[in-house]
């Protein structure tokens, strides 16, 4: 509240009237709603307050959102601007799913987590083997054995730390491992993870170093792995799909009124929507007979219809007094699907196979629990 009062002086020397006067109503709105707080909630707040263009220059309302975080929220921000801040809110969004990492070489190994682009470290090991120069007096042979041995042993202590602590995390979504030499290798292709960790394995990657250095390495490499895990999670998702579709287990269901149907009959288990999806839903009423219409819309077709509603015509009354209430296709049905406990899963245009679903089943499609009876 200190530092919004601050801004509200500071605001009053704006320039532009029209700007000083949006920037005030702003922070005054922002400070009535902050008064609602007695304290900060436990995952802390954001607030986004502006004036919001509705339909051109001109056009602006004064908007307000209050959002408590799923989770916590770790950055201080104030922004004054021509747009949201809505990038720390999105980190959170992208934070949800745990990445192991496991950096190894000959002599060092390194166990950490990855989440939200973070990583923390779970344990350092040393092999404790000896340099490559055998004692005088050993034969080559003999050294040879020995060094072996005592790598399997280091392979095989390092293989049960790696197990301990990331059978403990039960929804890992993937382990990665690196290190500069062959070592990460012989690793993987050991007996030293067990078999479900060994399934998890998304990405093996040369790295300079073990140690932090090595991890920034792995953080720096991980957007494009975790894009790679994403992209085949997605292809997988459309297949299964496709493979009802193609075999008419009447486990499928497609188009927005098919899935709609679907959802409201409780029968989806996926839903699949695309990224792409630009339509928008409009619902036009009438404020004098009632009379509803619904419509599916192109953006810009939803842009015309909203410059011309105050003059069109109802239907069923003639009158002039049609409103306009209009909402995201992509949204509503992931809220109808997320409150019905459906997974729903947005697929981005970036696969063939996410093409497919946008311009073959309209960007909507839904993987049924059991096949539709009598749904038409
Ligand atoms: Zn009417």
């Amino acid at each position: 509240m200190g530092q919004l009062r601050d801004e509200y002086g500071t605001a009053s020397n704006i320039k532009s009237r029209t700007t000083r006067k949006n920037v005030l109503d702003a922070i005054e709105k922002t400070m009535q709603r902050l008064k609602l707080f007695k304290r900060p909630p436990p995952n802390g707040l954001a607030v986004f307050c502006g004036a919001i263009p509705q339909n051109g220059p001109g056009t602006e309302r004064m908007e307000t959102y209050v959002l408590e975080p799923p989770e916590p929220i770790r950055v201080y921000l104030y922004r004054c601007d021509n747009r949201f801040h809505v990038e720390p809110l999105l980190e959170i969004l992208r934070e949800k799913d745990t990445f192991g990492i496991l950096l190894i070489d000959g002599n060092d190994a390194m166990i950490a987590t990855l989440r939200g682009g973070q990583a923390r470290i779970m344990k350092e090991m040393t092999s404790g083997i000896p340099g490559k120069h055998r004692a005088g007096g050993q034969s080559a042979r003999r050294f040879e054995r020995l060094r072996e041995a005592e790598v399997n042993q280091y392979y095989k202590r390092v293989g049960g730390h790696v197990n301990e602590i990331f059978t403990q995390i039960s929804d890992l979504k993937g382990l990665i491992i690196g290190g500069p030499g062959p070592s990460k290798y012989d690793f993987e292709n050991g007996e030293y993870l067990n078999y479900e960790l060994k399934k998890k394995i998304v990405a093996t990657v040369d790295t300079a170093y073990i140690g932090d250095n090595g991890i920034d390495e792995v953080l720096e490499k991980a957007p494009e792995i975790l894009r790679g895990v994403r992209y085949s999670e997605e292809k997988r998702l459309v297949q299964q799909f496709l493979y009802e579709v193609g075999h008419d287990t009447g486990l499928a269901a497609y188009g927005e009124s098919e899935a709609r149907k679907a959802l409201k009959a409780g029968l989806v288990s996926v839903l699949l929507l695309s990224e792409k999806l630009d339509m928008v839903h409009v619902i036009i009423r009438c404020r004098v007979c009632g009379f509803t219409e619904d419509r599916l819309m192109l953006p810009h077709e939803m842009a015309r219809l909203e410059q011309d509603a105050a003059s069109v015509q109802c239907k069923k009354c003639s009158n002039a007094t049609l409103e306009v209430e209009k909402r995201e296709l992509l949204e509503e049905l992931a809220e109808i699907g997320e409150n019905k406990g459906v997974g729903v899963e947005i697929i981005s245009g970036e696969t063939e196979e996410g093409q497919q679903l946008l311009k073959g089943f309209g960007g909507v499609a839904a993987i049924l629990r059991y096949a539709r009876s009598g749904l038409g």
